[in-house]
């Protein structure tokens, strides 16, 4: 998709904030740092649309943006992020898992993962759990540029061992630096739009 249009429609904590039309919807998911905000930016051919993540203090909000009025990207606040107290991290589990279990126009989530290095616990958990639920998963495994490409083979197997990847998701190698990777995560995330 070539998109011209791209806005912050809302930033939600509950369902009641949730937009009400009736869009299919992706969602994005990641460790904080993993280059999720610039995964966003470069699919919307954005600088600023969404803002990075990984600061402490960031409001941890679901952000619903509109593209093309066809599609809401959901930027899932990022996982993983030391700083955060016990409560805090248990509102964020608990809201997530509110989003993710029963928004009916839910498609397909992204899940990010850094490409250098092996998949956290938490990148595990998030994968477990989107499979446990039946939610297609378009793993991106994100900064590829800082890899030499003769080791990208390595690095995917890796990544898709310790994540006991299923073959019917997505695997896609990506930079936001490179673009490389940019149109086929279109092309997969348009799979999901009909
Ligand atoms: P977020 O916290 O997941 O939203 O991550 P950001 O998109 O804010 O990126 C975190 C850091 O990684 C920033 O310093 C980015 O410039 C950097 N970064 C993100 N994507 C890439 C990439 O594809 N290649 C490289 N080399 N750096 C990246």
């Amino acid at each position: 998709m070539n998109v011209n249009h791209a806005d912050i429609v809302i930033s939600a904590v509950q369902p009641e904030q949730y937009p009400k039309i009736n869009l299919p919807e992706i969602a994005l998911a990641g460790r904080s740092n993993v280059g999720k905000s610039s995964f966003i930016n470069t699919l919307v051919n954005r600088k600023n649309l969404a803002r990075t993540s990984g600061k402490p203090g960031k409001t941890q909000t679901l952000n619903f943006y509109i593209i093309e009025d066809c599609l809401h990207f959901v930027d899932v606040p990022g996982y993983g992020y030391a700083k955060v107290s016990k409560t805090e991290r248990a509102k964020w589990g608990q809201m997530i898992e509110t989003y993710l279990t029963e928004r009916e126009q839910l498609r397909a989530v992204v899940s990010l993962i850094d490409m250098r290095h092996a998949p956290s616990a938490e990148d595990v958990q998030m994968y477990e759990f989107l499979k446990y639920y039946n939610i297609p998963v378009i793993v991106v495994a994100t900064k590829c540029d800082k890899i030499p490409r003769g080791k990208w083979n390595k690095h995917e197997s890796m990544i898709k061992k310790k994540l006991d990847f299923d073959p019917s998701d997505d695997f896609i190698i990506f930079s936001s630096e490179t673009k490389e990777g940019k149109d086929k995560a279109w092309k997969a995330i348009e799979s999901y739009m009909d």
